[in-house]
């Protein structure tokens, strides 16, 4: 099917939606994302992902063409404009064309560019049953290199872990920080229980402020879980009773083996399960 897709201002078939070769964004990464989700045509936290997309634009020197008022409306519409009820939208923001140098100052026209579409990350049965991931060789990237805060269009750390997940069968990894403590997956933030403790690491581990990751932290806090950001080692991942992930296309899912080691029970457990229910309800309400 055929999408429109907003660049600029304006709405194009998807086939007409392109941009220069000589973009940044291509070039070099030179930009910032956002991935949302609509439930039933509501948005989910639509001012704080637009929010994050202005700090990761601020963090790397980039302005955005638009208020974030107008940015929210753009991505309604985008939304509105395909007939999606549940879908999930790609927006994103390139420093635009320039040279073939660096040189971020000769790129004059950021391209704001706005996808809806629909998204199956994971079949069903992952989420019935569980994940099994393996820790990477791949380290997050150090926060002094390029922080992770930053929602930039630079992957290539997450996808260098991801392709080591794939090559040993698993189609999600989870990365250390620098300091050898754990991070985040390559797409989603990670949560353990432990005694009925929920942990997940702090922002300063090197990781990104998930709004999925924040929704269910207050979800858990609201329901008398106690829930502690806390420095997790790989150690605290083996010995966990359960463990999930968060995101916005993963949403909740539960993971039941790390490094080949069942954790706890080795199916997903009444925590995971009750959050998942919880997390459902919230981005339906
Ligand atoms: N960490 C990384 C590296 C991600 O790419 C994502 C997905 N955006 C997340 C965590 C989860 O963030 P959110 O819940 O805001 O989608």
């Amino acid at each position: 099917m055929s999408r429109q897709i907003y660049i600029n201002g304006a709405f194009v078939p998807q086939e007409e939606a392109k941009i220069s070769v000589f973009d940044h964004g291509l070039l070099y990464g030179d930009g910032v994302f956002e991935g949302l989700r609509s439930y039933g045509g509501k948005i989910f936290r639509l001012e704080q992902h637009i929010r994050r997309l202005y700090e990761s634009a601020r963090a790397i020197c980039l302005e955005i063409p638009l208020s974030q008022n107008q940015m929210c409306q753009a991505v309604s519409e985008s939304v509105k404009k395909n007939g999606l009820s549940d879908g999930y939208v790609r927006a994103l923001v390139t420093r635009g064309a320039g040279t073939l140098g660096l040189d971020p100052n000769r790129c004059s026209n950021p391209q704001v560019i706005i996808i809806a579409d629909t998204i199956a990350l994971y079949p069903q049965e992952l989420y019935d049953n569980g994940l099994e991931i393996i820790t990477t060789s791949i380290s997050r990237n150090h926060p002094s290199a390029l922080s992770p805060r930053i929602k930039s269009l630079n992957y290539l750390n997450n996808i260098l872990a991801k392709i080591e997940g794939l090559k040993a069968g698993c189609i999600e990894a989870l990365m250390l920080n620098h300091k050898g403590e754990v991070a985040e997956c390559t797409g989603d933030n990670i949560f353990l229980v432990r005694d009925e403790v929920l942990t997940t690491p702090p922002l300063d581990a090197g990781i990104l402020a998930g709004i999925t990751r924040e929704a269910v932290i207050e979800l858990a806090r609201a329901a008398g879980t106690e829930v502690q950001e806390i420095s997790l080692t790989k150690h605290d991942v083996y010995v966990a009773d359960e463990c999930f992930l968060t995101g916005t296309a993963a949403e909740v899912i539960p993971v039941v083996k790390v490094d080949d080691r069942p954790i706890g029970t080795g199916k997903p457990g009444p925590v995971t399960k009750d959050l998942t229910d919880r997390f459902h309800k919230l981005a339906r309400s």
